[in-house]
């Protein structure tokens, strides 16, 4: 008999019908078993009636037992219906189930919300607590805004094109993942803390309008909104300035974020330099709303521009804010250029910022070779090492680069804020626990020694003894 989803049973009143799915829960009242079960479109509440043929059955199934009922679907006497509750005022009066897979006693009750329970067990049975109602929330609201958003850029004309993950290492003022190179002992590849200089050559490439939804890696210090792993919507396009660029972000969030239902504070999105929020909020994120639209869910986006280009290291020397890619303002390109005024270099980068979030951030780039070498020249970087980092871009730079810019919005935070979490880890299928080790599966981990022998690695005993 065909299946029948459990969101579609609404349809099948009086038909005798099959679904197959979990058992979300079991109450056995002697004479009477009554049964929710949960399928990926939602939970019914079915009954195995005295005398039935199945009660044996039914009385050794427990919760996550996998099965396949059978039964009728009824409508619940009056007093019996829960307007409440999805199929409140259905009920199956089940004539047979067979057991797909029966599962062991569960490690905690996964039809509660999970967040109060140890996160390492929640790590190591991910899949468990992603069956719950909050995660699989979480992963559907992850992956609509997702789908919106690529299908917003197709819309537009936008290419979709992977990137490399063993690259080489892109300054984004973090510390990279390295992979050792077996070909070539003694090297390494540097996994990508972000598409950047990639997404900028392939607007060399001629493709004017790229995105990607990029994994991005970098080795920080873990924090509830920042883990080793997350994703981007990245993009770049040619032929634009700032406000093309946020204003296909805004239009592109836009869309998303009404489509699934939410309400937005402000259209369109506020605009604030950089100085004028330190002054006023004291950072350069800041939430908007107040508390009535905290409670309801209300979404409040900010664009922050105008930020300096350069600021000080300990060191004394200048690094760059955000992007040493980025062109700075068009009135600065001659303090630039002159290494003048350096700490009063303002860049074309725009930051953008919901309920307290940065939830993305890009800039107008650089496209000639002059301009990239200018910052990277403040920055103290002699023509040896210039060639060294950023020869490969300098050159692209040479042929016929278009003007460019773009942005990144970080998925996860994105995500966030639409579904009300507060970790990072709420809203990523099979997140790192705050130690660093992975979801269900048990790295980092020693290799072993043929495989250092083969990577050419030797490992320092007393490091690797202080774990
Ligand atoms: N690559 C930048 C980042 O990861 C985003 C951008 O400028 O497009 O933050």
């Amino acid at each position: 008999m065909e299946r029948i989803l459990i969101g579609d049973l609404e349809n099948h009143i009086g038909e005798h019908i099959s679904l197959s799915g979990w058992v979300d829960v079991r109450r056995d009242q002697g004479k009477m078993v009554f049964f929710d079960f949960r399928d990926r479109s939602g939970l019914i509440q079915g009954v195995v009636l005295p005398g039935s043929a199945t009660m044996e059955t039914a009385k050794n199934i427990r919760s996550e037992y996998v099965v396949r009922v059978e039964g009728v679907v009824n409508k619940r006497p009056e007093k019996n219906v829960q307007m409440d509750k999805q199929n409140g005022e259905l009920e199956l009066d089940i004539q047979g189930i067979e057991i797909l897979n029966p599962s062991d006693a569960m490690p905690f009750t996964i039809s509660e919300d999970t967040s109060g329970i140890d996160e390492t067990v929640r790590a190591h049975y991910r899949y468990l607590d992603l069956r719950s109602k909050r995660m699989q929330k979480n992963m559907r609201v992850r992956s609509e805004f997702i789908r919106r958003c690529r299908e917003y850029l197709f819309s537009k004309d936008f290419t979709e094109i992977e990137t490399p993950l063993l690259t080489e290492s892109t300054p984004e003022g973090s510390r990279d993942f390295v992979v050792p190179s077996r070909l070539q002992p003694g090297k390494f590849y540097a996994l990508p803390q972000s598409p950047q200089q990639y997404k900028q050559l392939l607007m060399t490439a001629g493709f004017e309008r790229y995105f990607q939804i990029a994994r991005c890696i970098r080795d920080e210090d873990l924090r509830a909104d920042r883990g080793f792993e997350f994703s981007q919507i990245d993009l770049e396009m040619s032929f634009v300035g700032m406000e093309e660029v946020m204003d296909l972000t805004e239009e592109m969030i836009l869309t998303a974020v009404e489509a699934m239902g939410y309400s937005v504070k402000e259209k369109p999105f506020p605009r604030i330099s950089y100085k004028d929020a330190m002054e006023k909020y004291g950072a350069d994120k800041f939430d908007l709303r107040t508390p009535e639209e905290k409670e309801n869910g209300t979404l409040a986006y900010a664009w922050v521009v105008n930020f300096p280009f350069f600021e000080k290291t300990k060191e004394g020397t200048w690094t760059f804010t955000h992007n040493p890619f980025s062109m700075p303002v068009s009135e600065h390109l001659d303090w630039l250029m002159k290494g003048e005024r350096i700490g009063d270099i303002l860049t074309t980068q725009y930051d953008l910022i919901c309920n307290g979030f940065e939830s993305g951030g890009g800039s107008i780039r650089a496209h000639t070779p002059d301009i990239l070498e200018a910052v990277y020249k403040i920055m103290g970087f002699t023509q040896e090492e210039r060639v060294e980092r950023i020869g490969h871009m300098l050159q692209a730079f040479r042929f016929g680069t278009p003007p460019h810019g773009g942005i990144a919005l970080g998925i996860e935070r994105n995500i966030m804020n639409l579904t009300g979490e507060t970790m990072l880890r709420e809203v990523q299928a099979f997140p790192m626990t705050r130690g660093g080790k992975t979801a269900v599966m048990d790295a980092p981990k020693p290799l072993e020694d043929a495989q250092l022998e083969e990577l050419h690695l030797s490992i320092n005993e007393r490091d690797a003894s202080q774990d």
